[in-house]
């Protein structure tokens, strides 16, 4: 029964491969969800400078289970939000709704001004570029599943972005190097790795807007610290978006907001949270003493 959801996402794959559509509109068929249409007179979405205003955003999967509510939160262009909160909080629900996997239920987001719900969903993900909690590899080498984040990149640019997200020893190590198939059908990715491709892949692409979610969660610590240094040199100047279980590694944000059941309880700097001894104080000291006693 596996066979046909494997055969189909390889068609769908190569169809999309086929027209160079981006990589992200495969996610939107993996969510196995009635697909969000565009209006009949949607426009083309166009990023200048890459700010984020969500207004009162509600949303909900099904009707009698609100997830988010009433959520406001501005991020400046080339500024950096981190989104933390316990599992469950509505954190990828945000993320799902900026990237227009669905459409809120009340409010607006709006990129630079445009309310991406007017927009055609391609355009909103042409300029985003996610790492998501789960990868998804295509049956291909590694290198055409980097390359999928800007089909036109040269050699170096990709050996460049494989470098960048700390990937290079493990190419390296390949039986047939980055020409060695993986997905389900080739050589298995450990999580930490596959995070690593989709890394990869967004660096390729660098989009004014960068979306991390849990990205370098499948990480040992001193990988994570090792590429996150790297996505802060790469996320400079761009907005960033990125959603943190350790809170250690978001500590520079210019705005953390704190998600809790679907609302947002505290939002501002690590020190103004601090300050505040709510929620993000109860979870960030929690966190250092787990560090302190390993
Ligand atoms: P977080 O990322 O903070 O852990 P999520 O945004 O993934 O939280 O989930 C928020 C809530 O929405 C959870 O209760 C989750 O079970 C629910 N949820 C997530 N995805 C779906 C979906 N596709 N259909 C129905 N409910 C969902
Ligand atoms: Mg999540």
């Amino acid at each position: 029964q596996i066979f046909m959801p494997l055969n189909f996402l390889g068609f769908v794959y190569r169809e999309i491969r086929g027209s160079l559509t981006n990589i992200e509109n495969l996610f939107a068929l993996l969510e196995q969800q009635p697909a969000i249409v565009d209006k009949a007179d949607a426009k083309e979405l166009h990023v200048t400078k890459g700010e984020i205003v969500f207004e009162n955003v509600g949303f909900a999967y099904h009707k009698d289970r609100q997830i988010l509510e009433n959520v406001n939160f501005v991020v400046k262009a080339g500024t950096k939000v981190a989104v933390v909160g316990e599992s469950g909080a509505g954190k990828s629900t945000l993320v799902k709704l900026l990237f227009r996997f669905y459409d809120p239920t009340a409010g607006s987001i709006k990129i630079d001004g445009q309310d991406i719900a007017q927009y055609t969903q391609d355009s909103v993900r042409q300029h985003i570029g996610i790492v998501p909690q789960d990868t998804v590899l295509f049956n291909d080498t590694l290198y055409e599943n980097i390359r999928y984040g800007r089909p036109d990149a040269s050699e170096e640019e990709i050996q460049e972005a494989i470098k960048l997200a700390h990937l290079d020893a493990f190419v390296n190590l390949l039986p047939d190097k980055g020409d060695t198939q993986v997905g389900e059908r080739g050589l298995k990715l450990s999580g930490g790795e596959k995070q690593r491709v989709s890394i990869a892949r967004t660096i390729l692409k660098r989009p004014p807007i960068m979306v991390f979610d849990e990205a370098t969660s499948s990480l040992d610590s001193q990988s994570e610290q090792a590429i996150l240094s790297a996505l802060r040199e790469i996320a400079k100047g761009y907005t960033s978006f990125m959603i943190a279980h350790r809170l250690s590694t978001i500590v520079d944000a210019d705005i953390i907001i704190v998600m809790d059941k679907g609302q947002i309880a505290e939002q501002g700097s690590h020190s103004d949270l601090l300050n505040l001894n709510g929620i993000y104080t109860n979870l960030w000291q929690a966190q250092q003493k787990n560090t302190n006693t390993g």
